[in-house]
């Protein structure tokens, strides 16, 4: 069976080496110049920056994948687990260090706000709840696809009290502490959903942080990318960078292959398309909608470079706004740029990032996927400027002027880099239950042979998700290949 993946993100290198594994002659192509999409690395005057993913959670996702190619995780990759998970600054000046176990993290609650510990602890048996019914039923397959019957014993998980709701009320109503509400309504972001808007199902999320705790790959998180592309070489899955797919070639009602921008084309028994879903209709001949308030966060990312390691930073720092909710107005409502961001610093401590002494860092602060006609270079410098004042007035060092490379992603380079409408980061949204849950599916209901993996589809954004997305995938791919 000849199948050709379209995007050689996380997602697509993931599907792809799974079907090599199961027999299949595999294509990847990218637009970009290397593979791992958003996964990605930059490398200037001796520093080593991720320009994606900086935190990786369930690693026995990403472990699984390496098993079940017959390969073992720790041969090709270190994963480092980290403790304290972040260190949280907020405007009045109070810090607090969250530690990675759980148990840990309890006892801090009780100590610091013990009015609010037995709310941490509720929330957290809520998460737990949702993960126990998502591992059941959401990380299996798509609600729509069948087996639509969940297996019994995720009967026992449904009556989620609180689940359903709204996640910032849900939080609100059983935490007090404005410290720590500011903890937990930050993990929404995580999907590129305001917690304002989003179900409290996502509480899954500080959850699973909590049970398999926060990792960092020695080298950065690009390693996992080199591993993957290392693996696919030697397996024998055919590398196409520098090649994009402008139109999805049909035969009736089913994919047939692919033509691209430089007009060479190629036939496939099955097409898997890795990139973003608001894109994939234009790739078919079918009408887009134009990018709206669907689509989930896009980001400023400012890729710093320092001679010297500057003092008091974790390797996750998370720099809080005056107000959070004018924040999150700011970027779903106006659907502009804050004037106060939050910030998140990554400060990894790894001499293999930086020259002797120095330090990588990478900044981030979160953005409307409003796209590249918002992002001229006046806008970009008021961005910037405004993540180096939120940090100064935290009192962090003027890691600004320390820098000596920086390098800038925004919205309209994220959109033209990885064809991702509005840039958004993870797809569209996951506003309300309907758009976290029925998210597109994995294989097209409308068109034979196609198939999708990736973070905008089934079941979400993120590392983990994404692998899981790929592994569903691959195995609809085989099944239905069986039933045929
Ligand atoms: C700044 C940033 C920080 C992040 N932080 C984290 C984090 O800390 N933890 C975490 O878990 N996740 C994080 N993420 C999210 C994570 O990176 C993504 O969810 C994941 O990497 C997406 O993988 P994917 O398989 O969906 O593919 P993508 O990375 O979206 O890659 C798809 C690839 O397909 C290519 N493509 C699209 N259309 C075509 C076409 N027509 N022809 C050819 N090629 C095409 C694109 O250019 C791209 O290279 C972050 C992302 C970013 C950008």
């Amino acid at each position: 069976m000849r199948v050709l993946v379209i995007g050689g993100g996380l997602g697509g290198l993931a599907v792809a080496l799974r079907l090599r594994a199961a027999g299949c002659d595999v294509t990847l192509c990218d637009n970009g110049a290397g593979f791992g999409g958003k996964m990605n690395r930059w490398e200037a005057a001796g520093y080593r920056f991720d320009t994606g993913p900086t935190l990786l959670t369930m690693p026995d996702l990403l472990r699984r994948l390496f098993n079940d190619l017959g390969e073992r995780l720790e041969e090709h990759l270190e994963l480092i687990p980290l403790d304290p998970h972040a260190e949280y600054v907020y405007p009045d000046g109070f810090r607090l260090t969250v530690p990675a176990r759980w148990e840990a993290w309890r006892e801090a609650v009780r100590r610091l706000f013990p009015e609010d510990a037995t709310g941490v602890e509720t929330l957290h048996r809520l998460g737990e709840r949702i993960f126990r019914l998502s591992e059941l039923t959401f990380f299996r397959s798509h609600p729509l696809v069948p087996p639509r019957l969940p297996p019994l014993g995720a009967l026992r998980h449904l009556p989620l009290r609180h689940a359903w709701g709204n996640y910032a009320r849900t939080v609100e109503r059983f935490i007090r502490s404005d410290y720590l509400r500011r903890i937990f309504l930050r993990y929404p972001t995580y999907v590129g959903s305001s917690p304002y808007l989003c179900p409290a199902t996502l509480l899954v999320i500080p959850y699973l942080e909590h049970a398999f705790g926060a990792w960092y790959v020695k080298g950065g998180m690009y390693r996992i990318v080199e591993s993957l592309v290392a693996l696919a070489e030697a397996r024998g899955v055919e590398l196409l960078p520098g090649v994009e797919v402008v139109r999805i070639e049909l035969e009736g009602r089913r994919a047939r292959g692919a033509r691209f921008r430089d007009g060479g084309r190629l036939e496939a028994d099955v097409v898997i398309f890795n990139g973003d879903s608001a894109a994939l209709p234009g790739l078919l001949g079918l009408p887009t909608r134009p990018p709206a308030a669907g689509r989930s966060l896009s980001g400023v990312v400012l890729l710093a470079g320092l001679r010297q390691r500057p003092a008091g930073l974790e390797h996750h720092t998370v720099v809080f706004s005056a107000d959070y909710r004018a924040e999150f107005g700011a970027l779903f409502g106006e659907r502009r740029f804050p004037d106060d961001p939050t910030v998140y610093v990554n400060a990894p401590r790894d001499a293999s990032l930086a020259p002797p002494g120095g330090q990588a860092l990478f900044i981030m602060a979160n953005a409307p996927a409003d796209g590249v006609a918002s992002w001229n270079e006046t806008a970009v410098g008021e961005a910037r400027r405004r993540i180096f004042a939120r940090l100064r007035t935290a009192g962090l060092p003027d890691l600004e002027r320390a820098a000596e490379v920086c390098q800038i992603w925004h919205p309209g380079r994220f959109a033209e880099r990885y064809l991702a409408p509005g840039g958004a980061i993870y797809g569209d949204n996951s506003h309300g239950w309907r758009r976290a849950f029925l998210r597109p599916p994995n294989r097209s209901p409308r068109f034979a042979g196609l198939y999708c993996a990736g973070g905008s589809f089934h079941p979400g954004g993120g590392v983990p998700m994404v692998l899981l997305s790929a592994q569903m995938t691959a195995a609809l791919v085989m099944a239905d290949a069986r039933r045929s």
